[in-house]
């Protein structure tokens, strides 16, 4: 698998440092064995860079550019998404306020949490809206995502950005390679298979529903006739590492389970998905309960002999 992002660190090593790729490509190969290969390849790349005093600190970047870790991160892209303003209570029991947005520019897009209060209220006074090309500064990187504090900076940009990349940047990734908020997709084998668990849903904000003594209610809709959901627990393992997994009803049909509430059936299912292998697409996120990451598989297939093979030849 090719690794852009790697072989972009080690470029902008290699131009700074004067170096040859080879020396640095040695290095980080040697960083690696030192630890036991406890560090992802970009993750050493980023150490040499550091060794070298090489600082990516206040460059501009492109989206794809950015990486897990990064510090100091500047960026400019058009806000494709904006979501509604969420409060919460700090742990001194003031009302904080966050918002989450989403900014694209022609090479991906990526998620942007503001937690300022400056910032919110350029969102609030809907100076900063929808469609709006901005300019970050000083922001630091969160997993996948840019996270703006109080010394980062928020402003309109006069850059004028078109064919921004507005879907959904899906990596074919090892399990081992899974990062919080990534979507990614990877072959894996299925390698435990819990019992499906049942949940209700309002029919119409599909939130879930609660159950009171007569009935359930929505605490937007009141009293409702609610939808009957699954999930299912899947651990899955590609060779790499394993991940659990959750499968909501349109991933769930993707396994051909048949009748979830059969139970004698699904008990032979579930027998016969152990050890298969499949394709899975989905995004990483924490389980607060279990304080894991989690995948959250959007949609399962089969793996297609025939185009496995045409892609190895293409090879
Ligand atoms: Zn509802």
């Amino acid at each position: 698998m090719v690794d852009e992002n790697y072989d972009r660190i080690v470029e902008k090593i290699s131009k700074s440092s004067g170096l040859e790729k080879e020396e640095i490509e040695r290095r980080i190969e040697a960083k690696r064995a030192k630890l036991a290969g406890l560090i992802s390849k970009e993750g050493a790349a980023q150490v040499i860079a550091a060794e070298l005093g090489i600082s990516f600190d206040n460059e501009k970047l492109k989206i794809e550019e950015l990486l897990p870790g990064m510090r100091k991160v500047n960026v400019v892209g058009k806000i494709i998404n904006l979501s509604p303003i969420r409060t919460f209570t700090t742990k001194k029991g003031d009302e904080g306020k966050v918002v989450n947005l989403t900014l694209a520019d022609d090479t991906s897009n990526i998620k942007v949490v503001l937690w300022d209060t400056n910032h919110i209220s350029l969102v609030e006074k809907q100076d900063i809206k929808e469609g709006s090309v901005v300019e970050i500064g000083n922001g630091s990187m969160r997993a996948n995502e840019i996270h703006l504090g109080s010394f980062s900076e928020l402003k309109f940009s006069k850059e004028s950005i078109d064919n921004v990349i507005t879907e959904k940047i899906v990596k074919e990734k090892d399990i081992s390679d899974f990062k919080l908020s990534d979507s990614v997709s990877t072959r894996a084998f299925i390698v435990q298979a819990f019992e499906p668990k049942f949940f209700y849903v309002c029919p119409e904000c599909k939130k879930k529903a609660i159950s009171e003594a007569e009935g359930f209610s929505c605490s937007e809709h009141g009293k409702i006739i609610p939808e009957k959901r699954a999930l299912i627990n899947l651990v899955l393992d590609d060779g790499t590492e394993t991940i659990r997994s959750v499968l909501f009803q349109e991933a769930i049909e993707g396994l051909g389970l048949g009748d979830l509430e059969d139970s004698d059936n699904l008990i032979v299912e579930r027998q016969n998905l152990l050890g298969k292998e499949m394709l899975f697409r989905g995004d990483i996120r924490m389980n607060n309960f279990f304080n894991n990451p989690e995948f959250i598989v959007e949609n399962v297939k089969e793996v297609n002999e025939d185009e496995l093979l045409t892609n190895l030849e293409k090879e």
